[in-house]
């Protein structure tokens, strides 16, 4: 196991006291192991999972050349190049029934959408292109087709021996068809990722008691919840744990030895008086980052460890905005990660800015931003108000947050800047 010291060493330019980003990411992703447990699940239970193997098309999918819509069946060859061509009609090929009879030349099939193509036959005529005479002759005008028309090949979705998908993807609805399309009824997953998490403060009330003068309202347990429920981990939420040496030494060892993450929140302010970062640093290798970044600037990370059982902590600020975007910029990549799935980057849009926007380059800031389509169809951002960072409501009306880069500056009015967009984030 790499220590954390000599991850640091590994990266250039790495200074726990002014942390760019993208460095703290990258350490993040060299630190952290994936699970390798898998499960077998039926399918349905497989949704939002992350495969564990790759899944190799056993057939080919479809299984035979089929037709694409309802009309008739005939080789191309046989269609005058000028003028109309008549056909006979030997029979008729329905899905899942194909035809088996015989046909000569000068002759045509009746086929149905997903019925197999007779053999020989390379090319569907739409029923609406020809005229059916009573005595059952069909007429087929030139140029309405061209060899090859309507027809699906054996195996154009899927070939046998193909992968069909790869492992470390996350289970979407079109994977489940996907499978279900090659017959299988289970698949492999890796297991879910155990995640607990707690708040610390002395100030913190739990929802149902009374507000003491001077406390707040633990909203913090609550955002992580909802935003780890989405990430689709296992859960332990071990409440709000007082600023006491013994409570927290007994919540983190508990965490470690039945977590594979463990996400806190508070107690991690450069001079913070409390005892948590005291504890974070006797239970294992721990790290206290300044992180260049706004909000979020301190933030501890590393393994804790307890009777022989480990677990990797981010210890994340305690302001309500500053632990949500802490969050999304390291912790959500670090669980996907760490539950097996391959790396997929947030998608941004950009938008162009309704007002100037101050921003001090050398440092990351995420501002909440509400995006909406200018009559151009092109974005248009506006910035919510105050930025503090423990005004959680700035998330609540927000859309999406603006990404000021690490080299940026000022924006002028009409700018264009990067936005995450929360949909499908949150
Ligand atoms: P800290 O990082 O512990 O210095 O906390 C920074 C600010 O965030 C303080 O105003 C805390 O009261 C507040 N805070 C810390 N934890 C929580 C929480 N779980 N819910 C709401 N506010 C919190
Ligand atoms: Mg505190």
């Amino acid at each position: 196991m790499t220590r954390l010291q000599d991850i640091a060493a590994q990266l250039s330019g790495y200074d726990p006291s002014a942390l760019p980003v993208a460095k703290a990411q990258e350490f993040i992703a060299r630190l952290v192991p994936r699970v390798d447990a898998v499960e077998s699940l039926p399918l349905r239970s497989a949704l939002g999972r992350v495969l564990a193997r790759d899944i190799v098309s056993p057939i080919n999918v479809p299984a035979s050349d089929n037709s694409a819509m309802d009309g008739y069946a005939l080789r191309a060859r046989e269609l005058a190049a000028e003028g109309p061509s008549a056909f006979s009609v030997a029979g008729t090929s329905f899905a899942g029934v194909a035809f088996d009879g015989g046909v000569a030349s000068g002759q045509c099939v009746r086929i149905m959408t997903g019925a197999v193509m007779p053999d020989g036959f390379d090319t569907v005529v739409p029923q609406e292109y020809v005229q059916v005479a009573a005595d059952g002759m069909v007429t087929v005008p030139a140029g309405v087709v061209k060899a090859g028309d309507n027809r699906r090949l054996a195996g154009e979705d899927l070939r046998l021996g193909e992968p069909a998908l790869q492992a470390g993807r996350v289970l979407r609805p079109a994977d489940l068809g996907l499978m279900a399309s090659l017959g299988r009824a289970e698949v492999p997953v890796f297991r879910r990722l155990r995640v607990a998490f707690f708040s610390t403060g002395d100030e913190l009330r739990s929802v149902g008691e009374t507000l003491d003068e001077g406390c707040v309202y633990d909203s913090n347990r609550y955002t992580l919840w909802g935003m780890l429920q989405r990430l689709g981990v296992d859960l332990i939420d071990m409440g709000v744990v007082p600023d006491d040496p013994a409570a927290l030494e007994a919540t983190f060892r508990a965490a470690a030895e039945n977590a594979d993450a463990v996400i806190t929140s508070g107690g991690v302010s450069v001079g913070e008086a409390d005892h948590t970062k005291q504890v974070m640093a006797q239970l294992g290798d721990v790290l206290f980052w300044k992180i260049a970044m706004r909000p979020g600037r301190p933030m501890a990370i590393g393994r804790i460890e307890s009777n022989g059982r480990q677990a990797i902590l981010f210890g994340l600020p305690g302001n309500p905005v500053a632990v949500m975007v802490t969050f999304y910029a390291f912790v959500r990549d670090a669980l996907l990660a760490m539950s097996g799935a391959t790396a997929s980057p947030l998608p941004m849009l950009k938008a162009s800015t309704l007002e100037p926007i101050r921003k001090k380059s050398g440092r990351t800031e995420y501002q909440r931003g509400i995006v909406s389509q200018k009559a151009d169809g092109t974005l248009q951002v506006a910035i919510t108000g105050s930025q503090g960072s423990g005004i959680l409501r700035s998330m609540s009306v927000a859309n999406g947050l603006v990404v000021l880069h690490h080299e940026q500056g000022n924006v002028e009015a009409g700018g264009w800047v990067d936005v995450l967009p929360f949909d499908g984030l949150v």
